[in-house]
């Protein structure tokens, strides 16, 4: 049966749409309740609101901690009014009834992506408003809960509709113990992490973005959701043209602006990613430079790739990624002459975003697995100059320290045994995704050697370049192979029993290397 809306109670943090969403109610004569900085902001709307404390007859006390828990409250949220009991003890306390619920809660998923102190998160834990939230819900048979600004639209349909549906509310239920249910999971996890323990229970934190067409393949269902932490990456963008993004495109896009976004600052940087690994990366002055420069490296995969810049897509670079099929570019914008490029070619999507991502911002990783699913800490260790061990008799030269610690930051994004070659700030041999560490070194070099073929290169561009390893070489043979394909230093974590054996090899082929201590697996 369809429930007319009487009494509402507004109760928001957020508040996205609340006036207008007020304003309509208003209009149908319907009583507003509201608590203290939304009260204010709808009476400076010229609304008129009653306070919680009038139908409490008890103050907002404790810098808000205490504003709604109250049976005045709870009660005209959660009286069942065909019950004759229920009716007299509304009666003898004076507790009214509410038909509709608007609540959304402090922003502790915001306080948290934002690094603030331990105070300040335990302050960020609303406590009145999941209450209210579940008690609503629980009565949904006679009140309608809205917990998201996304759902009022149901609510100004219902107006004019002399209420809200149970289909509707039953609806809304479901939402707001998904919300809450949330909510306290991102407490629980940061109370554990706090703890330094891991949480005794995980759920799935987010808030659906979007239903996608399909997902890794055409017969596997798939959609997108956000954490509420808003990072910018590929879900925050905006899409100035192109066709709708594919899970594939998602999962692509996410690794290649993670990928630049940990490239040095002060350069320009693109990548280029194929199956979530690169084909290509580079830094340069330009934009334009670093492009050219990071599809050198494997134009053939290039093909339907993915394209992510550190700076804001320039004409020229635009101009010269038309010239082959790409798939997305995403960049923290692009200027006008950039768009007209690409608006001549109608099925590239362009994503813009008003930053990039942060790469020391901590997040956590999910895998599942038969019966459940792993849960780590997203990988954000990055090693410095000055962390790195020389163990050979040659010391590297001031440009291959350059180029090694840039290729172990790609080796981190490429799918382990990873094996990255890099020259001139620009890689020019990428080895993904092999079983063997020896295999991933040979396939990045002939891969080189092809591309050299194919571009007409009088060398392979691995000739004179250095080479990062994920993780330790396990044997000499590895290592062996790059300096035969030319590279002439080495970047490796170190710490395998035969270390030694594998210094060894490196000294007597003249090679420098270098020890970071710090593994970059990715699976
Ligand atoms: P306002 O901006 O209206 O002052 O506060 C709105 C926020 O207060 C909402 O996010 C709501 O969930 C929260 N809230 C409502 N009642 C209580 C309460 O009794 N205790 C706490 N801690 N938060 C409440």
């Amino acid at each position: 049966a369809r429930i007319p809306i009487r009494r509402a109670l507004l109760s928001v943090s957020d508040k996205t749409g609340v006036a207008d969403l007020a304003r309509r109610l208003s209009a149908a004569g319907v009583e507003l309740v509201s608590t203290g900085g939304t009260a204010r902001l709808l009476r400076d709307e010229g609304l008129a609101v009653r306070d919680v404390s009038d139908l409490t007859g008890f103050p907002e006390v404790m810098d808000g901690r205490v504003k709604t828990l109250h049976p005045g409250v709870h009660g005209g949220l959660l009286a069942d009014r065909s019950k004759p009991e229920h009716l007299s003890a509304m009666e003898a306390h004076g507790i009214a009834p509410i038909d509709l619920l608007v609540v959304n809660l402090y922003p502790f998923e915001r306080a948290l992506a934002s690094g603030a102190d331990d105070a300040t998160m335990v302050e960020n834990i609303d406590i009145g408003g999941p209450a209210m939230i579940r008690a609503a819900a629980k009565n949904h048979a006679l009140v309608a809960v809205v917990t998201d600004p996304e759902d009022y639209e149901v609510i100004l349909g219902a107006i004019g509709n002399g209420g809200t549906s149970l289909e509707e509310r039953r609806r809304l239920a479901g939402i707001a113990y998904g919300r809450t249910a949330q909510y306290d999971q991102m407490i629980a996890t940061w109370f554990a992490k706090q703890a330094g323990e891991a949480p005794r229970r995980i759920g799935m934190a987010g808030r659906l973005a979007q239903t996608l067409r399909y997902g890794e393949n055409p017969h596997q269902d798939a959609a997108a959701y956000t954490d509420g932490t808003n990072r910018p990456g590929v879900l925050t963008a905006e899409q100035v043209q192109g066709k709708a993004l594919s899970y594939n495109n998602l999962n692509d896009t996410d690794a290649a602006y993670e990928l630049v976004a940990e490239l040095p600052r002060d350069r320009a940087a693109v990548a280029i990613i194929k199956h979530a690994n690169p084909c290509g990366a580079a830094v340069g002055a330009t934009i334009a430079e670093a492009y050219e420069a990071a599809l050198r490296c494997d134009p053939v995969s290039a093909f339907g790739g993915i394209v992510a810049l550190n700076r804001p897509l320039d004409g020229p670079t635009a101009e010269m990624i038309t010239g082959i099929f790409t798939e997305v570019v995403i960049a923290p914008g692009a200027d006008e002459a950039a768009r007209a490029a690409f608006a001549k070619k109608k099925n590239l999507r362009l994503l813009v975003t008003d930053a990039l991502p942060d790469p020391d911002q901590h997040g956590m990783l999910l895998k599942p697995i038969a019966g459940g699913f792993l849960f780590q800490d997203k990988d954000t260790r990055r090693v410095s100059a000055d962390e790195l061990k020389v163990v050979t008799k040659r010391q590297p030269t001031d440009e291959e320290m350059a180029d090694l610690l840039f290729a172990f930051t790609i080796a981190k994004h490429v799918k382990s045994n990873a094996i990255v070659y890099a020259k001139n700030g620009s890689t020019v041999g990428v080895g993904a995704g092999q079983m063997s560490r020896l295999d991933s070194t040979r396939i990045a070099a002939i891969k080189s050697e092809d591309a050299a073929l194919a571009s007409k290169l009088k060398e392979p561009l691995v000739k004179g370049s250095v080479v990062a390893s994920d993780a330790f070489f396990p044997f000499a043979d590895g290592l062996l192979a790059a300096a035969a394909a030319g590279a002439t230093a080495v970047i490796q974590p170190g710490g395998s029993i035969r270390d030694d054996e594998v210094i060894e090899a490196a000294d007597k082929e003249g090679l420098a290397m270098v020890f970071t201590g710090v593994r970059h697996f990715r699976h």
